[in-house]
């Protein structure tokens, strides 16, 4: 199956897609993810990035459509994919459908997470994050151990844009160049509208329920 996960920052959709890609055995795609692995490794592209995404700004389309072209074509995407975090602007779904068409593939469906914005700014300021991947919230999803991740025993951090004068810069940058993107998925027929003010298994449970429709 080929999802995407869409959402506002600080919705969930990290904490979801490592659900549903372990559920549906498809690899999970996050684009931040990938950004910030080309940072920590002092790639160009790292390099690139960096000032947009410390600002909460949109790294430019061409970047992203390149990174997600060639992810795209790897051999574990053949049998489905998630996306997390991307296409996040109008010119990037329009390169993902070209992209989709050329290897003749297309999207099953686009999973809508909605989050109001307090909920959002409560989620985004508590998080903590550990460098092998796994996230945390301070009060709703707290390690076992304060600041130590369960996974692997590591040093937990705060990103640099969940502190909050990115936080607010990224939700007026949602709305503006990312929130279109429901109007043109929902014409297309293909937008499912998720709860995401309930708690994390309750949202799963109703996103299994969602995808069961397109087995
Ligand atoms: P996104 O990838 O959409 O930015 P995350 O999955 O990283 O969002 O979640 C943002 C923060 O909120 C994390 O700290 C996460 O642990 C927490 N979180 C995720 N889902 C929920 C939920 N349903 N209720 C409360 N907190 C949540
Ligand atoms: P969140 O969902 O919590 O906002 P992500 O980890 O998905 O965060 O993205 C972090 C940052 O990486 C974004 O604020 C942006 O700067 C950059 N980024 C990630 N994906 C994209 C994209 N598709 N287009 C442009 N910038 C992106
Ligand atoms: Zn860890």
């Amino acid at each position: 199956m080929n999802i995407i996960l869409l959402g506002p920052p600080g919705a969930g959709k990290g904490t979801q897609a490592k659900k549903i890609a372990e559920y549906c055995l498809i690899p999970h795609i996050s684009t931040g993810d990938i950004l910030r692995e080309n940072i920590n490794n002092n790639t160009n592209l790292g390099l690139k990035a960096k000032s947009y995404m410390s600002k909460g700004e949109l790294v430019p389309d061409e970047l992203l459509i390149t990174i997600i072209k060639d992810r795209l074509s790897k051999k574990d995407c053949s049998g489905g994919f998630l996306l997390d975090g991307y296409p996040r602007t109008i010119p990037q779904a329009d390169a993902l459908q070209m992209i989709l068409t050329e290897s003749n593939k297309k999207l099953d469906v686009v999973l809508n997470i909605d989050v109001d914005d307090e909920e959002l700014i409560n989620r985004l300021s508590g998080r903590r994050m550990c460098s092998c991947g796994a996230s945390y919230h301070l009060i709703f999803n707290p390690p076992a151990k304060d600041e130590i991740c369960d996974r692997c025993g590591g040093k937990l951090y705060q990103r640099d844009d969940d502190k909050a004068e990115a936080i607010k810069n990224r939700l007026v940058v949602y709305k503006k160049q990312t929130q279109p993107l429901i109007e043109y998925y929902k014409k297309k027929g293909i937008l499912q509208e998720i709860d995401g003010g309930k708690d994390i298994q309750a949202i799963f449970e109703n996103i299994k329920k969602v995808l069961e429709k397109y087995d």
